[in-house]
């Protein structure tokens, strides 16, 4: 391919991520160049998100800042933004295609096909239109597990896609409506794929979808499947992205105890009030919520747990607030991630009364982002002095500092001369020292 720039943009979940990431590693394979997204580039690929009406605005406002950094270029909108509302995407402009999330793996051919067929002669932009045509006879073909990249160029932590779409029907939620209903990825297929990445050398992979607690394959539900990856493969230790509080029982916490998983653990909370939850018809109560993290802390010493709360539900009055307040508080969570209510267009919730106002909505939000600070600084004062296993990510610019993340998700800064040999993605125990105040980092920390 004659050298084409490309530059990427994921709003939006870690499958979001890997689904790019995958899409990237097919460019580099042709002979792409991949560039930062702020620079001009001949196609950018956009991989937008549908949770909430920000993500929607941001996605509308990087395709323009594409477009006007490089009014020549091509901009493929895909993800479940593009499946929902693929009209308000493609007025953005001419040189916009649009391929909605359910063909999202239809990119992965992409970079292949304009290699084949293209080579940097006449327009980019009919060359990916023609490209699209072709692609429409064959889009029953498309595997939406074919996410695996080979090399995995933007993340030292290889995530594995094993499951997407969900069949829950959440009230606020249209994830589920633009992903459709829950698929897995095979067992033994899962088990190829982490043996895979063993062999490469990786410590660590992040077993990744919409909804981990609906995994079902070959007779195993996602704690079934954790067990079995365990048992077939030798030293790689397994993170789980997400999990559903109601979902954490014995044969899940039996595979949580495993040394061989991750102590980290983000719950998907919502509320921590009974009557909000149903409303929002999550299927578990706040009390499965307090047993759900009780368990977790017996199974393992001191993981990282964090929570997703969504602020202002319509009808969440102030006691509904505290009520959820007061558990987290009780619970302690090392991290929560706080949203204001967002109405999506064709779920229930948009059209649930008594709206919050904005104002409320957004002062719940500061005081449960002011939880979650008070909660990361006592969790991390609780590991000053302890050994932990870190992955490598990369060098800072002012070496000798290596960036990692700890088997307890701490970003953690490492005060090392022995950096040379120090492979992005290999393992390394650590000392914790301090917390940090440099760039992204959480904690210093020196070579156990
Ligand atoms: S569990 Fe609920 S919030 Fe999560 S993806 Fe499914 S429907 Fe959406």
């Amino acid at each position: 391919m004659t050298l084409l720039r490309v530059a990427f943009q994921t709003l939006g979940c870690k499958l979001n991520q890997l689904e790019t990431e995958s899409v990237a590693d097919r460019f580099l394979a042709a002979g792409a160049e991949i560039v930062p997204f702020h620079i001009p580039a001949d196609l950018y690929v956009v991989n937008t998100c549908t949770v909430t009406s920000k993500a929607e605005q941001k996605a509308r406002h990087d395709i323009r800042v594409a477009l006007a950094k490089a009014p020549h270029a091509v901009v493929v909108a895909t993800g479940c933004y593009a499946q929902m509302e693929p009209g308000a995407l493609a007025a953005l402009g001419e040189r916009i295609v649009v391929i909605s999330g359910d063909l999202k793996a239809s990119l992965l051919s992409l970079a292949r096909w304009l290699s084949d067929n293209w080579q940097g002669h006449g327009e980019l932009l009919h060359a990916v239109l023609e490209w699209q045509t072709e692609l429409e006879g064959d889009m029953l073909s498309l595997d939406r597990f074919a996410f695996h990249p080979e090399r995995f160029a933007m993340h030292s932590r290889p995530a594995l896609k094993i499951q997407d779409g969900c069949d829950n029907r959440c009230s606020y939620c249209r994830v589920c409506l633009a992903r459709g209903p829950s698929v897995s990825l095979p067992a033994r297929e899962a088990l190829a794929r982490v043996r895979g990445l063993e062999e490469a050398g990786k410590a660590e992979v992040v077993l990744t979808g919409v909804n981990l607690a609906q995994y079902r394959s070959d007779g195993l539900d996602f704690a079934g499947l954790l067990a079995f990856l365990i048992k077939e493969t030798n030293s790689i230790k397994f993170r789980i992205s997400s999990y559903e509080p109601e979902r954490v029982d014995e044969a899940f916490l039996a595979a949580f105890a495993n040394s061989r998983v991750r102590p980290h653990m983000h719950l998907s909370v919502q509320s921590g009030c009974t009557d909000t939850l149903r409303r929002m018809v999550r299927p578990y109560e706040a009390e499965q919520i307090r047993r759900a993290v009780r368990s977790l802390r017996v199974a393992r010493d001191d993981p990282f747990l964090a929570a997703d709360i969504i602020a202002g539900f319509p009808g969440e009055t102030d006691a509904e607030f505290e009520a959820t307040f007061d558990l987290l508080s009780e619970l302690d969570f090392a991290w929560i991630h706080a949203f204001p209510f967002s109405p999506r267009p064709g779920t229930r919730a948009a059209a649930m009364r008594p709206h919050i106002p904005e104002r409320v909505a957004g002062e719940r939000v500061e005081r449960l982002l002011a939880l979650a600070g008070r909660g990361k600084h006592a969790y991390i004062q609780r590991w000053l002095g302890r050994e932990v296993e870190m992955v490598v990510e990369r060098e800072t610019a002012d070496a000798p500092r290596i960036i990692g993340t700890t088997e307890n998700y701490l970003k953690a800064e490492v005060v090392t001369d022995s950096i040379g040999g120090m492979r992005p993605g290999e393992a390394v125990k650590i000392m914790i020292h301090d917390a940090s105040k440099r760039g992204h980092a959480e904690i210093t920390a020196y070579l156990a």
